[in-house]
């Protein structure tokens, strides 16, 4: 029982990975934080999903079930149908623990739901909440590898979680996206927490300070907001580039930042660009965010990357062979996000397939992530794709159904669907097949087979490589 959670936990993660890069942060936090795979399918069939409450419920089946099935189905569960289950584990720690079955855990909507909550409401559902609000423990300074492109902002960092309010005030981290903006500032908030656990530490994101502005606002609780907000020690407010064209917002935060200012208390930001950059920001805003000290984060270099890799493996209780190592900080240069996405995808496929994750199973799973070049043709994967096989491409266009000639055409399909994402029908007319069902067998079976068979992986990997290369 114990290890088919960890399985799930592991193959949910990785789903989440591949999301979280495909819906904007916002919506990710909203719909998709608290959620867990409760069953994947294997014994009973059904795929079952456990969210917070029925409004999350509604939206994921609405709008976001298909992209659900389709990343299940890219980290091996074929998921035609998923449901949805209320599921709410009674402490956040108790979910890093095998799970009770769901319906134990199971509520009826009446019970988890209060009318839409204003997210001002939340200070006073919990009061220790209220005074760690957004920090997610799971950001620390430990877990955080330094080295070129992040070493400045992470020691401005922890000298300020050391003393608060006293230097660099406020920090502005700016930098592209899933470089590590965010993990070092929510790890500011834990480090001070841990040092002065009755501290008000506040994470938001820009979305989330504007709509609860605007809420505060409508339900006339303006002077809560305030309150709220003014009288943190440590405020972190996320991708403050979403300020920008908010007047009243700008308006409002300005008072909040100076009031902060003046009470010595420490204000963090981020952005993807530095203050200058983010256009319709109020001069008087601009320039107070560059009062204290503006750092350029960078993407790490390639040894750093590599760190990063081994210590995400290491979490995941994973050894990683040093080539598939190398092989993923090539791969993925620009967004540390994304490494950790290819890595966990990895990780969880290996294991739903009691493989070990070797570099021919990273190449053929994470080979076709890279940057595809745009003039890439059914012509030239079947080209390659003979010439691989050292046999001539009328061969694989034409009817001979000898061993050395089926193969390799089924691994030309094979290749078209992976790169290309043609249609059955499509894949069949390439290889002037009248009929698709051939196409859709053909698929299935290499890719069954590159999971047992080494060499056909390496085949296919070595593929690949000459057509992007
Ligand atoms: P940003 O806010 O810049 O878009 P994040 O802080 O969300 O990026 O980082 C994306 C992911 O990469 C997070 O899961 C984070 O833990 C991880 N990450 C980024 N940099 C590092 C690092 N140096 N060491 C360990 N993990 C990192
Ligand atoms: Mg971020």
């Amino acid at each position: 029982m114990g290890e088919i959670l960890t399985k799930q936990r592991t193959i949910w993660q990785a789903v989440l990975g591949e999301i979280e890069l495909s819906v904007s942060r916002g919506n990710f936090m909203t719909w998709f934080k608290n959620t867990h795979l409760l069953d994947d399918g294997t014994r009973t069939g059904a795929v079952v999903v456990g969210v917070p409450n029925v409004f999350i419920k509604q939206q994921l089946e609405c709008k976001y079930n298909d992209l659900i099935v389709a990343t299940l189905q890219k980290n091996g569960i074929d998921a035609n149908e998923v449901i949805y289950k209320i599921y709410t584990p009674s402490t956040p720690r108790e979910a890093e623990e095998p799970l009770p079955p769901p319906a134990v855990a199971e509520q009826t909507p009446a019970q988890t739901i209060k009318p839409i909550a204003s997210p001002l409401d939340t200070p006073a559902k919990s009061f220790s909440h209220a005074y760690r609000q957004g920090i997610n423990e799971r950001y620390t300074f430990d877990n955080f590898v330094v080295g070129s492109g992040n070493e400045l902002a992470f020691a401005a960092c922890q000298s300020i979680a050391a003393s608060p309010g006293t230097k660099y005030n406020p920090l502005f981290l700016y930098g592209g996206v899933g470089i590590g903006k965010t993990h070092l500032m929510q790890a500011v908030g834990n480090a001070f927490l841990a040092k002065k656990p009755g501290a008000k530490v506040l994470y938001v994101t820009t979305e989330q300070f504007v709509q609860e502005f605007v809420d505060a606002i409508r339900f006339k609780k303006t002077a809560d907001f305030v309150a709220h907000y003014r009288t943190t020690d440590v405020l972190i407010v996320d991708d403050v580039q979403f300020i920008a064209g908010k007047e009243k917002m700008q308006e409002e935060f300005f008072h909040t930042f100076n009031a902060l200012h003046q009470a010595n208390k420490q204000i963090i930001l981020s952005s993807d660009r530095p203050p200058k950059e983010i256009p319709t920001l109020e001069e008087r805003l601009r320039s107070r965010f560059a009062w204290g000290m503006s750092i350029d984060m960078q993407i790490p270099d390639f040894e750093t990357r590599c760190a990063i890799i081994q210590s995400k493996a290491h979490e995941h209780d994973a050894e990683l062979p040093n080539d598939v190592v190398d092989y993923l900080a090539t791969s993925v240069q620009t967004n540390i996000r994304e490494l950790e996405g290819a890595l966990n995808q990895l990780l969880a496929f290996c294991e739903m397939r009691g493989l070990e994750p070797d570099l021919g199973v990273a190449t053929t799973l994470l080979g076709s992530n890279k940057a595809r070049p745009k003039h890439l043709s059914a012509k030239q994967i079947i080209e390659r794709t003979a010439r691989h096989f050292q046999i001539p491409v009328e061969d694989i266009l034409g009817p001979k159904r000898d061993k050395d000639i089926v193969m390799p055409r089924q691994v030309a399909m094979y290749m078209l669907r992976s790169e290309l994402h043609l249609s059955f029908p499509k894949i069949a007319r390439e290889l002037g097949r009248k009929d698709h069902t051939t196409a859709i067998h053909s698929v299935e079976k290499i890719e069954k087979e590159s999971q047992l068979d080494p060499s056909l992986r390496t085949a296919i990997a070595d593929i690949k490589g000459r057509l992007y290369a």
